[in-house]
Protein backbone atom coordinates (compact mmCIF):
# COMPACT_ATOMS: atom_id res chain seq x y z
CA UNK A 1 0.00 0.00 0.00
CA UNK A 2 1.75 3.23 -1.02
CA UNK A 3 1.79 6.07 1.71
CA UNK A 4 -0.57 8.60 2.02
CA UNK A 5 0.53 12.40 0.08
CA UNK A 6 2.36 13.66 2.69
CA UNK A 7 2.02 17.78 2.32
CA UNK A 8 5.93 18.52 3.12
CA UNK A 9 7.42 16.61 0.64
CA UNK A 10 5.29 14.78 -3.26
CA UNK A 11 2.90 17.38 -3.36
CA UNK A 12 4.26 20.49 -1.79
CA UNK A 13 5.69 23.42 -4.88
CA UNK A 14 9.08 21.60 -5.86
CA UNK A 15 11.47 24.49 -5.47
CA UNK A 16 10.13 24.24 -1.95
CA UNK A 17 10.51 22.36 1.81
CA UNK A 18 13.14 19.65 2.70
CA UNK A 19 15.15 18.37 -0.51
CA UNK A 20 14.22 14.58 0.23
CA UNK A 21 14.87 11.76 -2.57
CA UNK A 22 12.35 12.13 -4.89
CA UNK A 23 10.78 14.81 -2.25
CA UNK A 24 9.31 11.38 -0.87
CA UNK A 25 8.40 11.74 2.69
CA UNK A 26 11.51 11.43 5.51
CA UNK A 27 10.42 8.34 7.18
CA UNK A 28 13.33 6.58 9.62
CA UNK A 29 10.81 3.70 11.14
CA UNK A 30 11.60 0.67 8.55
CA UNK A 31 8.32 -1.18 8.88
CA UNK A 32 6.24 1.86 7.46
CA UNK A 33 8.77 1.00 3.96
CA UNK A 34 8.62 -1.26 0.92
CA UNK A 35 11.19 0.65 -0.27
CA UNK A 36 13.43 2.71 1.57
CA UNK A 37 15.81 5.54 -0.04
CA UNK A 38 19.08 5.63 1.45
CA UNK A 39 21.57 8.11 1.37
CA UNK A 40 25.64 6.91 1.81
CA UNK A 41 27.90 10.11 2.29
CA UNK A 42 31.32 8.69 1.90
CA UNK A 43 34.20 8.61 0.19
CA UNK A 44 37.31 7.24 1.81
CA UNK A 45 37.14 4.40 -0.69
CA UNK A 46 38.35 6.74 -3.72
CA UNK A 47 41.53 6.58 -4.91
CA UNK A 48 41.71 9.96 -7.22
CA UNK A 49 39.21 12.53 -7.41
CA UNK A 50 37.10 12.28 -4.09
CA UNK A 51 33.38 14.06 -3.20
CA UNK A 52 31.18 11.53 -3.72
CA UNK A 53 30.59 11.80 -0.13
CA UNK A 54 28.24 14.79 -1.25
CA UNK A 55 26.47 13.05 -3.78
CA UNK A 56 23.93 12.27 -1.64
CA UNK A 57 22.90 15.72 -0.64
CA UNK A 58 23.31 16.96 -4.04
CA UNK A 59 21.14 13.88 -5.96
CA UNK A 60 18.38 15.10 -3.33
CA UNK A 61 18.23 18.47 -4.18
CA UNK A 62 17.83 17.70 -8.02
CA UNK A 63 15.61 15.04 -7.43
CA UNK A 64 12.82 17.53 -6.69
CA UNK A 65 13.12 17.25 -10.32
CA UNK A 66 11.32 13.76 -10.70
CA UNK A 67 7.80 13.44 -10.76
CA UNK A 68 5.70 10.00 -10.66
CA UNK A 69 4.31 8.46 -13.66
CA UNK A 70 6.76 6.59 -16.02
CA UNK A 71 6.28 8.02 -19.61
CA UNK A 72 7.48 4.87 -21.34
CA UNK A 73 6.32 2.15 -18.71
CA UNK A 74 3.92 4.23 -17.10
CA UNK A 75 4.57 2.87 -13.76
CA UNK A 76 4.09 4.64 -10.88
CA UNK A 77 6.31 3.44 -7.75
CA UNK A 78 4.48 5.66 -5.53
CA UNK A 79 1.41 3.70 -6.15
CA UNK A 80 3.02 -0.07 -5.95
CA UNK A 81 5.04 0.45 -2.45
CA UNK A 82 5.18 2.81 0.34
CA UNK A 83 8.59 4.36 -0.39
CA UNK A 84 10.29 6.77 2.10
CA UNK A 85 13.39 8.66 2.46
CA UNK A 86 15.19 7.28 5.30
CA UNK A 87 17.88 9.76 5.38
CA UNK A 88 21.51 9.04 5.74
CA UNK A 89 24.01 6.36 6.87
CA UNK A 90 26.24 7.68 9.80
CA UNK A 91 29.74 7.89 10.15
CA UNK A 92 30.63 8.09 13.48
CA UNK A 93 33.92 6.83 12.50
CA UNK A 94 33.96 8.60 9.14
CA UNK A 95 37.93 8.53 8.48
CA UNK A 96 38.30 4.90 9.36
CA UNK A 97 37.06 2.77 5.81
CA UNK A 98 36.36 -0.79 7.08
CA UNK A 99 34.74 0.56 10.73
CA UNK A 100 32.61 2.59 8.53
CA UNK A 101 31.90 -0.39 6.33
CA UNK A 102 30.87 -1.87 9.29
CA UNK A 103 28.55 0.83 9.91
CA UNK A 104 27.30 0.46 6.58
CA UNK A 105 26.63 -2.80 6.71
CA UNK A 106 24.30 -2.57 9.96
CA UNK A 107 21.75 0.31 8.37
CA UNK A 108 21.26 -2.19 5.83
CA UNK A 109 20.87 -5.31 8.05
CA UNK A 110 17.84 -3.38 9.83
CA UNK A 111 16.42 -3.26 6.26
CA UNK A 112 16.98 -6.84 5.76
CA UNK A 113 15.65 -7.55 8.71
CA UNK A 114 12.02 -5.37 8.57
CA UNK A 115 11.95 -6.54 4.62
CA UNK A 116 12.71 -3.48 3.17
CA UNK A 117 14.42 -3.03 -0.14
CA UNK A 118 16.74 -0.59 -0.08
CA UNK A 119 17.77 2.11 -3.50
CA UNK A 120 21.04 4.34 -2.10
CA UNK A 121 22.90 7.21 -3.71
CA UNK A 122 26.37 6.90 -3.01
CA UNK A 123 29.36 7.54 -2.37
CA UNK A 124 31.81 6.37 -3.49
CA UNK A 125 31.46 1.90 -4.93
CA UNK A 126 32.89 0.49 -2.53
CA UNK A 127 29.30 1.29 -0.35
CA UNK A 128 28.34 -1.54 -2.51
CA UNK A 129 30.29 -4.17 -0.61
CA UNK A 130 29.17 -3.60 3.13
CA UNK A 131 25.30 -3.17 1.48
CA UNK A 132 25.63 -6.77 -0.16
CA UNK A 133 27.20 -7.86 2.84
CA UNK A 134 23.93 -6.84 4.51
CA UNK A 135 21.53 -8.04 2.31
CA UNK A 136 23.02 -10.82 0.96
CA UNK A 137 24.05 -12.56 4.01
CA UNK A 138 21.33 -15.30 3.53
CA UNK A 139 21.73 -16.25 -0.38
CA UNK A 140 24.07 -14.90 -2.46
CA UNK A 141 22.92 -12.66 -5.35
CA UNK A 142 23.03 -11.74 -8.72
CA UNK A 143 23.87 -8.24 -10.41
CA UNK A 144 23.58 -6.34 -13.09
CA UNK A 145 26.15 -3.87 -12.67
CA UNK A 146 26.48 -0.75 -15.39
CA UNK A 147 30.14 0.82 -14.89
CA UNK A 148 33.46 2.09 -17.09
CA UNK A 149 35.26 -0.46 -14.53
CA UNK A 150 34.81 -3.84 -13.79
CA UNK A 151 36.08 -2.82 -9.76
CA UNK A 152 37.56 -6.19 -9.36
CA UNK A 153 40.82 -5.62 -8.63
CA UNK A 154 42.81 -7.03 -5.54
CA UNK A 155 43.60 -3.95 -3.99
CA UNK A 156 44.59 -0.30 -4.54
CA UNK A 157 47.77 1.35 -2.73
CA UNK A 158 47.80 -1.78 -0.03
CA UNK A 159 43.90 -1.11 0.87
CA UNK A 160 41.48 -4.32 -0.38
CA UNK A 161 38.49 -2.47 0.18
CA UNK A 162 38.21 0.88 -2.33
CA UNK A 163 36.08 1.69 -4.97
CA UNK A 164 37.72 -0.77 -7.10
CA UNK A 165 37.68 -3.81 -5.11
CA UNK A 166 34.03 -4.12 -3.99
CA UNK A 167 33.07 -7.10 -6.20
CA UNK A 168 35.97 -9.07 -6.19
CA UNK A 169 35.56 -9.14 -2.31
CA UNK A 170 32.25 -9.80 -2.75
CA UNK A 171 32.44 -13.14 -4.97
CA UNK A 172 35.52 -13.97 -2.02
CA UNK A 173 33.06 -13.12 0.62
CA UNK A 174 30.13 -15.43 -0.98
CA UNK A 175 27.77 -12.59 -1.01
CA UNK A 176 27.75 -12.12 -5.14
CA UNK A 177 27.23 -15.46 -7.35
CA UNK A 178 29.86 -14.45 -10.26
CA UNK A 179 28.04 -16.56 -12.74
CA UNK A 180 24.60 -14.66 -12.51
CA UNK A 181 26.71 -10.82 -12.61
CA UNK A 182 26.80 -8.79 -15.64
CA UNK A 183 28.67 -5.94 -16.15
CA UNK A 184 28.26 -3.60 -18.85
CA UNK A 185 29.76 -0.70 -20.32
CA UNK A 186 33.27 -1.42 -19.47
CA UNK A 187 35.99 0.20 -21.07
CA UNK A 188 39.25 2.84 -20.64
CA UNK A 189 43.31 1.97 -20.18
CA UNK A 190 44.25 0.03 -16.57
CA UNK A 191 47.41 -0.45 -15.28
CA UNK A 192 47.12 -4.52 -15.59
CA UNK A 193 44.50 -6.84 -16.85
CA UNK A 194 44.40 -8.25 -13.16
CA UNK A 195 40.29 -6.48 -12.74
CA UNK A 196 38.81 -7.69 -16.18
CA UNK A 197 40.56 -10.76 -15.55
CA UNK A 198 38.95 -11.84 -12.26
CA UNK A 199 35.59 -10.92 -13.52
CA UNK A 200 36.19 -13.06 -16.43
CA UNK A 201 37.88 -15.98 -14.42
CA UNK A 202 35.13 -15.70 -12.07
CA UNK A 203 32.12 -16.54 -14.64
CA UNK A 204 30.82 -12.69 -14.65
CA UNK A 205 29.87 -11.88 -17.74
CA UNK A 206 31.87 -8.57 -19.31
CA UNK A 207 30.17 -6.81 -21.75
CA UNK A 208 32.40 -3.76 -23.00
CA UNK A 209 31.25 -0.59 -24.67
CA UNK A 210 32.50 -1.90 -28.04
CA UNK A 211 30.17 -5.03 -28.26
CA UNK A 212 27.54 -3.19 -26.38
CA UNK A 213 27.64 -0.30 -29.46
CA UNK A 214 27.90 -3.63 -31.72
CA UNK A 215 24.98 -5.71 -30.03
CA UNK A 216 22.20 -2.41 -29.16
CA UNK A 217 20.72 -2.13 -25.69
CA UNK A 218 17.56 -4.54 -26.70
CA UNK A 219 19.83 -7.77 -27.68
CA UNK A 220 22.07 -6.53 -24.32
CA UNK A 221 18.85 -6.23 -22.35
CA UNK A 222 18.09 -10.15 -23.54
CA UNK A 223 21.81 -11.12 -22.53
CA UNK A 224 21.29 -10.12 -19.19
CA UNK A 225 17.81 -11.44 -18.80
CA UNK A 226 19.04 -14.69 -19.69
CA UNK A 227 22.27 -15.27 -17.68
CA UNK A 228 20.36 -13.24 -14.43
CA UNK A 229 16.96 -15.69 -14.62
CA UNK A 230 15.04 -15.15 -11.95
CA UNK A 231 17.17 -15.58 -8.76
CA UNK A 232 17.22 -12.15 -6.25
CA UNK A 233 19.50 -9.47 -8.66
CA UNK A 234 20.95 -6.64 -7.38
CA UNK A 235 21.30 -3.41 -9.47
CA UNK A 236 24.56 -1.15 -9.06
CA UNK A 237 24.65 2.01 -11.70
CA UNK A 238 28.33 3.88 -11.09
CA UNK A 239 27.40 6.99 -12.88
CA UNK A 240 30.80 6.96 -14.79
CA UNK A 241 29.33 4.47 -17.12
CA UNK A 242 28.11 7.34 -18.63
CA UNK A 243 29.92 9.13 -21.19
CA UNK A 244 31.50 11.80 -19.33
CA UNK A 245 29.65 14.10 -21.43
CA UNK A 246 26.81 13.53 -19.60
CA UNK A 247 28.11 12.93 -16.41
CA UNK A 248 31.48 15.01 -15.90
CA UNK A 249 31.49 14.91 -12.34
CA UNK A 250 32.81 11.78 -10.97
CA UNK A 251 35.71 10.27 -9.53
CA UNK A 252 37.07 8.21 -12.61
CA UNK A 253 35.49 9.61 -15.60
CA UNK A 254 35.92 7.65 -19.48
CA UNK A 255 35.26 8.82 -22.46
CA UNK A 256 33.73 6.33 -24.98
CA UNK A 257 30.55 5.90 -22.71
CA UNK A 258 27.07 5.37 -22.71
CA UNK A 259 24.69 7.75 -23.47
CA UNK A 260 21.64 8.69 -21.04
CA UNK A 261 19.01 7.39 -23.26
CA UNK A 262 20.95 3.82 -23.75
CA UNK A 263 21.45 3.90 -19.42
CA UNK A 264 17.63 4.57 -19.40
CA UNK A 265 16.56 1.77 -22.10
CA UNK A 266 19.16 -0.34 -20.10
CA UNK A 267 17.36 0.24 -17.02
CA UNK A 268 13.74 -0.02 -17.94
CA UNK A 269 14.93 -3.66 -19.94
CA UNK A 270 15.41 -4.84 -15.61
CA UNK A 271 11.34 -4.78 -15.35
CA UNK A 272 10.35 -8.20 -14.28
CA UNK A 273 13.67 -9.38 -12.88
CA UNK A 274 13.30 -10.07 -9.50
CA UNK A 275 15.08 -7.18 -8.25
CA UNK A 276 16.10 -6.74 -4.44
CA UNK A 277 18.06 -3.13 -4.57
CA UNK A 278 19.92 -1.10 -6.09
CA UNK A 279 22.12 1.77 -5.93
CA UNK A 280 24.18 4.91 -7.94
CA UNK A 281 27.08 5.73 -7.11
CA UNK A 282 30.32 7.96 -7.75
CA UNK A 283 28.57 10.83 -8.27
CA UNK A 284 31.18 13.74 -7.45
CA UNK A 285 29.48 17.04 -7.64
CA UNK A 286 32.26 19.43 -6.70
CA UNK A 287 33.79 18.04 -10.25
CA UNK A 288 30.14 19.33 -11.77
CA UNK A 289 30.07 22.88 -11.77
CA UNK A 290 26.66 22.81 -13.70
CA UNK A 291 24.78 20.05 -11.47
CA UNK A 292 23.55 17.96 -14.52
CA UNK A 293 25.98 14.88 -12.92
CA UNK A 294 23.41 14.71 -9.47
CA UNK A 295 20.57 15.62 -11.90
CA UNK A 296 21.43 12.38 -14.37
CA UNK A 297 22.19 10.72 -10.94
CA UNK A 298 18.49 11.00 -9.84
CA UNK A 299 17.27 10.37 -12.96
CA UNK A 300 18.61 6.79 -13.03
CA UNK A 301 17.83 6.30 -9.38
CA UNK A 302 14.39 7.26 -10.39
CA UNK A 303 14.26 4.61 -13.36
CA UNK A 304 15.58 1.69 -11.42
CA UNK A 305 12.81 2.63 -8.81
CA UNK A 306 10.27 2.19 -10.89
CA UNK A 307 11.29 -1.23 -11.76
CA UNK A 308 11.86 -2.39 -8.39
CA UNK A 309 8.97 -1.10 -7.11
CA UNK A 310 7.06 -2.99 -9.63
CA UNK A 311 9.46 -6.25 -8.13
CA UNK A 312 8.64 -5.58 -4.33
CA UNK A 313 4.59 -5.19 -5.42
CA UNK A 314 4.87 -8.51 -7.55
CA UNK A 315 6.23 -9.96 -4.60
CA UNK A 316 3.80 -8.62 -2.05
CA UNK A 317 0.97 -8.94 -4.22
CA UNK A 318 0.35 -5.55 -3.68
CA UNK A 319 0.94 -4.73 -7.43
CA UNK A 320 -2.09 -3.73 -9.65
MN1 LIG B 1 32.46 1.51 -10.04
MN1 LIG C 1 33.56 3.22 -12.54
Amino acid sequence: MANEPNATSRFAPRYAEIPTFMRAPLIRDPSKLDIALVGVPFDAGAENRPGQRHGPREIRNMSSLTRSVHHVTKINPYELCRIGDMGDVAFPWAFDLEKSHADITRFYETLREAGVAPLSAGGDHSISLPILRAIAARQPVGMVHIDAHTDTCDEELGSRFTHGTPFRRAVEEGVLDPRRVVQIGIRGAQNSEEGWAFSLDSGMRVIFIEEFSQLGVEAVIAELRRLVGDGPTYVSFDIDSLDPAFAPGTGTPEVGGLTTIEAQGLLRGLRGLNLIGGDVVEVAPPFDPTGNTALVGATMMYEILCVLADAVSQRKGTGK
